[in-house]
């Protein structure tokens, strides 16, 4: 197969195009071409009313000499020989296995990681502290009408793990030679995610169909030997001592029960703090890492698609429009636009009491009015003295002081951006009606993050306007506070993507500091599952 890069055609070209571009650019005859697929398809919409679509395609050709094609586009960057994307699994469990495997957290880091092992043999066991997706979901819906927690279910824990309430975008910047990301989604289609994520360069799922995704492929690592146990806490790992390092032995739950084994995944994701506690107290070497706070930040979602697609706004392929935006700032700080979420609501997203988070989450068709995204200052582990877990201490001080600004209730701390830039106090919303839930209360926000942070959002909201016009328009919509943008801890691995002192510890996803979305860490899942196989299988071998 031959593959063409960067096939630039209007938004609005006809169903001939993509094959008259194709005959003309590699002069063969329509006798020739068997068939085009679309690897990938994105847009360019730097000049709004000229919209381009950009693909990338994989030629399929009969009676033509690729090698002597290939010869006559040396030259050309963008004709290449398709690469080999199929997945190929790296090993197969013996069938007398005696030891399994187990992996704590059924995130998307863990859920990978459960399936690759159960698709390599290797039966693992899921330890998940939350509920069953249907059950959080109930837990989940219940905080944000009611008020009512349960620290155990929520948008962080549970089965799908944090972005199962969520836009679920499936995007992400990691390098991906192996093409692991594309078993990711080959996976989620496969458990009912539409096809279309495959090729589309921006593809989201939104939250209903992602509860049913997870669902299936729960019943799949099932069916394989796998062994999934909801409401199971992992109170600790155990190790015992092997020269200067630790080996691990298995794991204690939050009821006593011992389950033992010498390779314990840990995809904890970034709100486990009691998790990382333990870790911490039990001498996994871990370093404190960057992360942001901010706030969440709404539009209506018409003003965004203006903005960004002028005439173009509303069409089919474009769908809701969304924007990333930086900003680098007077006191040497960074403001960026984080986990956008068109067309759809900010959301209650504590883990723990007496703490307010916002994040965002939408349907798949971002049909909500209005747009959101978080809008957050990175801080570096200098900001809390390199302690490992002093990011945690500070990520927890900002909810708890959110939480008493809302009112004390989990309502969120809110207010129009206009009052906020005036350094003014909170007045009622007008236009863009905050989608928050349970409840917003109109305050003043600069009391909820430390100066420099607020001084750095209040410089890089003019900015932004002049990249999307009305950004920093007076009635746009913040709501307070975001926090959980990354995990403030990594938890050091080698290169065999064990724990650097504590052998047989795998640490992975977002919260060990390996992924940032839910396609990385579903790629890190993977990865990690590799590794588990060949030691197991190396192991057996010695
Ligand atoms: P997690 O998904 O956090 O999973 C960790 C799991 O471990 C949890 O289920 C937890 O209950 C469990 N666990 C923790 N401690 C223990 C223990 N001691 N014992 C047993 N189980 C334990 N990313 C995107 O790419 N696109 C998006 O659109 C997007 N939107 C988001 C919206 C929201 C509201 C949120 C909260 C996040 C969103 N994210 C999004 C981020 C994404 O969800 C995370 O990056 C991703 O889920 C990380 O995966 P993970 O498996 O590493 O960890």
């Amino acid at each position: 197969m031959i593959r063409l890069n960067q096939v630039k055609l209007p938004l609005d070209h006809n169903q001939d195009a993509l094959q008259q571009f194709v005959l003309t650019k590699l002069n063969i005859s329509e006798q020739q071409l068997v068939n085009i697929h679309v690897f990938k398809r994105g847009y360019d919409a730097r000049k709004k009313n000229h919209i381009t679509l950009i693909y990338t395609l994989d030629i399929t050709l009969v009676d033509v000499d690729e090698a002597k094609l290939l010869t006559a586009f040396e030259k050309d960057t963008n004709v290449r020989i398709s690469p080999d994307t199929d997945y190929q699994y790296v090993a197969s469990a013996p069938a007398n296995l005696q030891e399994r495997p187990i992996v704590i957290g059924m995130g998307p880091c863990g859920l990978f990681v459960a399936l690759m092992l159960a698709q390599m043999g290797f039966k693992p066991i899921v330890l998940e502290r939350g509920k069953s997706v249907h059950e959080r979901a109930k837990d989940t819906f219940r905080f944000w009408r009611t008020s009512e927690l349960n620290t155990e279910s929520n948008v962080q824990f549970g089965e799908g793990g944090a972005g199962t309430f969520s836009d679920g975008k499936l995007y992400s910047q990691v390098k991906d030679p192996g093409f692991k990301g594309l078993k990711v989604k080959q996976e989620f289609v496969a458990a009912g995610a539409p096809a279309e994520i495959i090729y589309v360069s921006k593809p989201h799922i939104g939250t209903y169909k992602l509860v049913t995704m997870v669902e299936k492929m729960r019943r799949k690592i099932i069916e394989l030997g796998g062994e999934i146990r909801f409401e199971t806490r992992v109170e600790e790992i155990n190790m015992e001592a092997q020269g200067e390092d630790k080996q691990v032995t298995g794991v204690t739950l939050h009821n006593g029960e011992v389950i033992n084994s010498r390779y314990v995944v840990a995809a904890v994701g970034h709100s486990a703090r009691d998790t990382f506690q333990m870790l911490h107290d039990k001498g996994v070497y871990m370093e404190a890492q960057s992360f942001s706070i901010g706030f969440r930040i709404e539009h209506k979602q018409e003003m965004i698609d203006q903005a960004r697609f002028g005439i173009n706004a509303g069409h089919p392929i474009l769908g809701a429009a969304d924007y990333k935006l930086v900003h680098h700032c007077k006191n040497g700080r960074s403001v960026y636009s984080f986990c956008m979420c068109p067309g759809g609501v900010v959301v209650a997203a504590t883990s723990e009491e007496h703490a307010v988070v916002t994040n965002g989450m939408s349907q798949y068709s971002r049909s909500e009015r209005n747009a959101n995204s978080a809008i957050v200052v990175g801080i570096s582990p200098e900001d809390f003295n390199n302690d490992p877990l002093q990011g945690v201490a500070l990520q927890r001080k900002l909810e708890r002081h959110a939480y008493v600004m809302g009112g004390s209730n989990y309502d969120a701390p809110a207010q129009m951006v206009g009052d906020f830039l005036a350094a003014g106090k909170g007045k009622p919303f007008e236009n863009v009606e905050p989608s928050y839930k349970p409840n917003v209360k109109m305050t003043d926000l600069s009391e909820a993050l430390p100066q420099f942070a607020i001084d750095a959002i209040r410089e890089a909201l003019p900015a932004f306007a002049k990249k999307i016009r009305g950004f920093d328009s007076k009635d746009a919509m913040l709501t307070g506070v975001e926090t959980r943008t990354s995990s403030p801890v990594q938890i050091k691995r080698g290169a065999d993507l064990q724990s650097l002192n504590t052998k047989g510890l795998y640490p992975g996803g977002e919260g060990a500091g390996y992924a940032g979305g839910i396609l990385s860490a579903g790629i890190d899942g993977i990865k990690i599952a590799e590794a588990v196989a060949l030691k197991m299988l190396s192991d057996i071998a010695e």
